[in-house]
């Protein structure tokens, strides 16, 4: 049955507006966005070509020949502004991001208050991007390592986290002394057309302050995976940061290394955790189903593998499949749902696929179906679903991007270990335990081969301030916290002599 509601169009074109989006972009092109919640179309957006792609990286890079002389505090400034200008627009930004995602408002926001917190960490990183004094073997010479900003940084973002993928690398790389060029994922334009009309508005305060800012220092380009391949290829661009699938990253990679570019890859995961025989039960619920079931498993950090020692298999699952059915799934924009829609039909038929491969191969399926969720054929809603299987193969080595939890009993935890790091993903990673032996061993050069690695904290949900991203299929890039700045910029090491002599390293004589 198909409920009527409020036009879901309508409230984005307000807040599109309030965001300060030319209200004639949202009309007339091809390539039409529609929001999960309904299916309905929320805009045809016009998209650029690959001239046009090419012309914004050409601005881009002159606009970081100026830019990389503006001292980095005074950069740090410009950034300062864009978390002012989040911080207004959070309940507008927010909103948009649940309503073209799917996502609950405390995700839609919580994704906001991520591009703040980065905001933050690159102001105060804008007055520490420090390099080191090195000891020399040669009398009287110094020798140190500076950082130079790097040029344009093609970001390209998969529709998940439309836009706190942006503002991780647009904050890091702009304080950095690069300019920025963002392909977002087609899925996702519109939050991106308001992500960059923010950053305008900063740019506009920065100016009225007297700040120098050049044209073209931050462009986002609107379209498909061929407008991705245009920055990917592109020989202006030194620094691509892509995130997606690990399909995506497999053509991204060796296109970028081929022309000798970086690349920062953040790839598909196939998160696990282990809940041995002294987790605390209660606490490992809640981070369990938080991490399986919300963003309807839509993260790539979201949980997609449960090992669980045989002592409490049979009444930890229990208790797990109380909470796989109360959990309310429907309009995410509707208080008390907790787990909204897919993104898309084809998400939704790659969850089924995965099902019935599961069924084929002996799983027992506990939830997993189409909910009509009163929005009609174009709105794709699934319950949750816990699958107990006896073997960790075929299709629980794979990501499939839906609510589908698998889970294995075992018996001993080095057998644990083994099957966790057992699959070609490894981005996130955690253990419910009291005991600290399997605590620090899970954390240990022998524990868990992720990139992230939590103890009784579920593997979503990460903050700013720590290096985020992951290894193998992962990719191998970081992004937001630690020292992940560094791969945004180039290092030079520098010898300085201030004696009178001319001393050789190792030793080395060569007198004319
Ligand atoms: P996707 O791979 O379909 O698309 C991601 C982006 O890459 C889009 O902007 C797309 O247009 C672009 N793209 C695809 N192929 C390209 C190519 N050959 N050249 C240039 N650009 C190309 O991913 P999605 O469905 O939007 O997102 C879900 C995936 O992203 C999941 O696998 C998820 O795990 C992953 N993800 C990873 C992280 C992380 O930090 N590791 C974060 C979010 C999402």
């Amino acid at each position: 049955t198909k409920i009527s509601h409020p036009s879901l169009a309508d409230e984005v074109a307000a807040i599109l507006g309030r965001c300060g989006v030319d209200g004639t972009a949202l009309k007339g092109g091809e390539l039409v966005v529609k929001s999960p919640i309904s299916g309905e179309t929320l805009a045809r957006l016009k998209t650029v070509d690959a001239a046009a792609a090419e012309a914004a990286i050409e601005n881009a890079h002159s606009a970081f020949l100026e830019w990389r002389l503006v001292p980095a505090p005074k950069r740090g400034e410009l950034i300062r502004l864009l978390g002012e200008e989040l911080r207004s627009a959070k309940d507008d930004l927010g909103r948009l991001v649940s309503i073209e995602v799917g996502k609950i408002p405390s995700e839609g926001l919580g994704e906001v208050q991520e591009m703040i917190d980065i905001c933050d960490f690159a102001v105060g990183l804008s007055r520490q991007l420090y390099g080191l004094t090195i000891a020399t073997e040669r009398n009287e010479h110094r020798m140190m390592e500076t950082w130079h900003p790097l040029g344009v940084t093609g970001i390209i973002s998969a529709f998940n986290f439309p836009v706190a993928v942006w503002s991780w690398n647009a904050a890091l790389a702009l304080v950095c002394g690069n300019s920025i060029v963002w392909k977002p994922s087609e899925k996702t334009s519109l939050t991106a057309l308001a992500a960059q009309a923010l950053f305008n508005r900063a740019v506009k305060r920065f100016r009225q302050k007297g700040g120098s800012i050049p044209e073209g220092l931050s462009s986002v380009l609107i379209g498909a995976r061929d407008i991705g391949e245009v920055l990917v290829d592109h020989p202006k661009v030194p620094l691509i940061s892509a995130t997606g699938s690990t399909a995506m990253g497999r053509a991204v990679g060796p296109r970028v290394a081929a022309r000798f570019g970086r690349a920062i890859l953040e790839l598909g995961g196939n998160n696990a955790a282990i809940v041995t025989a002294t987790a605390d039960l209660d606490l490992t619920l809640r981070g369990v189903a938080f991490a399986a079931m919300g963003t309807a498993g839509q993260r790539c950090t979201s949980l997609r593998r449960l090992f669980v020692h045989d002592s409490v298999y049979e009444s930890f699952i229990a208790r797990l499949k109380k909470a796989y059915d109360s959990v309310s799934v429907g309009n995410p924009l509707e208080p008390g749902n907790l787990i909204g829609p897919l993104i898309d039909k084809a998400a939704f038929d790659a969850q089924q696929a995965a099902l019935s491969d599961a069924k084929a191969a002996g799983g027992k399926i506990f939830g997993g179906e189409r909910i009509d969720a009163g929005f009609g054929k174009d709105a794709y809603y699934v319950s949750p679903a816990l699958v107990e299987v006896a073997e960790q193969t075929g299709t629980v080595e794979k990501e499939t991007f839906a609510p589908i939890l698998y889970v294995i009993r075992y018996s001993n935890f080095d057998e644990a270990l083994r099957l966790h790091n057992a699959v070609p993903q490894g981005l996130s990673s955690s253990i419910f335990t009291n005991d600290l032996r399997e605590a620090e061993t899970f954390l240990s050069a022998r524990g868990s081969d992720c990139g992230i690695a939590n103890v009784n904290i579920g593997p979503s949900g990460a903050e700013i301030g720590g290096a985020f991203g992951g290894e193998k299929e992962t990719g191998g890039g970081r992004e937001s916290g630690s020292d992940a700045w560094k791969a945004y910029m180039r290092r030079a090491t520098n010898t300085i002599n201030y004696g009178r002599s001319l001393p050789l390293a190792q030793g080395v004589k060569f007198d004319i």
